[in-house]
């Protein structure tokens, strides 16, 4: 089976021979400039000790500082932790944020721990990896499972050995630890941004109002929630819903509220039943549907706003939408994307669309670097310019190249990188 790595670099070898670089400079871009795995010990609850394996990837800093997520996920490993500081390497070059790409995490599913083990697992995982982090060296920020409370932790152990307040060292933090308004939702506020560029030229899209756009998001954690917020706000019709639990769609012309959504969820720990309309929830069995039948579900956008892998060669052939928006890193494999430019099926990549996170980390860093802080529309709006530039910057290299979207992005990406590096 082909790993997660493996298809990044194949893609990035791809986009680098489409350049004319040399073998050996391509040879030299895919590899990481460190991979650092830790053994990561904390106490439970019970007095034992737990081991629990740890990683930090950093890819390239050709353009500045490694960036990248911390995830704590019990499927993250060492290839997960490669595959995704790349993509962070790249994202950041699509966005042109002066920054490298990493990505770590531990092995572990957090629900599994109390509060308390949870903080001593997190502090500890910062003592591991101490020396590798810092502001101009590589600064992690939020991922699958580590929100503001947890980068609280960690930043506030890196603080006690650093013997001194270094906000910049970390982002996605709580507000009274020196986070940014508009952090939380500026990853899938910019993948709207980007979602509203592409629809005005997508042929039987660009002339729908988004009332007469539906739109079926996988995933309802920090991006899934947001992006159905936003676009539901913005009057687009959402139609199915899912979380790791369950999933649910609505009937005929109904349109789910995902406010409400949420506040059902929080209530009754998933999305599957939560059939809420307008503010008012019917907890009905019979919208349930399977998260595999979310994915194929008939809508004109798919949101995969979960895990990676999740379009695959098994179900490509299946997938109804006619824009595919991939909030979630990796989410679809090389098979799988050879089957949608067959079919026409625009997919908007991963280090487009969800770059929005990332430069919502870059504006934080940027406000703890000046001691500032900025006001919610300050930060959104600039999120919104650097992805409106990135958008642009993409299409022009597709029609440069003619190219699928995702190529001509790993184009213009490693073009950037191999410039930042001779
Ligand atoms: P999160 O932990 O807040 O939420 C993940 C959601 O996915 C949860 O609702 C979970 O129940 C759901 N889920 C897990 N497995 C599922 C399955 N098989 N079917 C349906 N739902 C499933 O994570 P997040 O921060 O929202 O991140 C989601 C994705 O977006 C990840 O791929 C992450 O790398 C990517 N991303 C996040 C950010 C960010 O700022 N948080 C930035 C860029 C990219």
């Amino acid at each position: 089976m082909v790993t997660f790595s493996e298809d990044v670099i194949a893609l990035f070898r791809q986009a680098a021979e489409r350049l004319k670089l040399d073998p050996k400079v391509i040879g030299a871009l895919v590899m990481p400039d460190r991979e650092v795995s830790v053994s990561v010990r904390f106490k439970k609850d019970d007095g034992s000790w737990a081991v629990v394996p740890g990683y930090r990837i950093q890819h390239n800093n050709a353009r500045g500082p490694y960036k990248g997520g911390l995830r704590f996920h019990r499927q993250v490993d060492h290839d997960e932790a490669k595959a995704l500081a790349m993509l962070m390497t790249l994202k950041c070059a699509v966005a042109d944020l002066p920054y490298g790409g990493a990505k770590g995490g531990l092995a572990i599913d957090p629900k599994t721990l109390s509060a308390g083990e949870l903080e001593r697992l997190s502090r500890a995982f910062i003592r591991a990896i101490f020396p590798l982090i810092g502001p101009q060296q590589d600064i992690p920020a939020p991922d699958v499972n580590t929100n503001p409370m947890i980068m609280g932790w960690l930043s506030d152990e890196y603080n006690k050995l650093a013997g001194q307040p270094t906000p910049a060292a970390f982002t996605g933090k709580p507000i009274d630890q020196g986070g940014s308004q508009g952090r939380e939702e500026a990853t899938a506020f910019g993948g709207v941004v980007v979602l509203e560029k592409f629809l005005l030229e997508h042929p039987e899209l660009k002339n729908k109002k988004p009332a007469e756009i539906t739109v079926a998001i996988q995933g309802f954690g920090n991006v899934g929630f947001h992006v159905a917020r936003i676009l539901a706000e913005k009057g687009y019709h959402i139609v199915a819903l899912s979380d790791s639990k369950g999933a649910i769609a609505a009937r005929g012309a109904d349109r789910l509220d995902p406010i409400a959504v949420d506040r059902c969820r929080k209530e009754h720990g998933t999305v599957a039943g939560c059939y809420c309309q307008g503010g008012v929830c019917d907890l009905n069995p019979k919208a349930q549907i399977s998260n595999e039948s979310l994915l194929t579900w008939p809508v004109d956008v798919l949101i995969p706003a979960a895990l990676e892998k999740q379009l695959h060669a098994s179900n490509a052939q299946d997938i109804k939408a006619k824009v595919v928006l991939e909030m979630a890193n990796g989410v679809t494999t090389i098979e799988a994307d050879e089957i949608f430019n067959n079919r026409d099926i625009l997919v908007i990549p991963d280090i487009l669309a969800n770059a929005g996170g990332v430069t919502g980390s870059y504006l934080e860093w940027q406000q703890n670097l000046k001691s500032e802080q900025w006001t919610t529309q300050k930060v959104l709006d600039q999120v919104a310019e650097i992805l409106t530039n990135a958008s642009a910057d993409v299409r022009a290299t597709q029609k440069r190249y003619n190219v699928s979207i995702r190529q001509a992005a790993y184009v213009l990406a490693v073009a950037r990188i191999n410039e930042a590096t001779n």
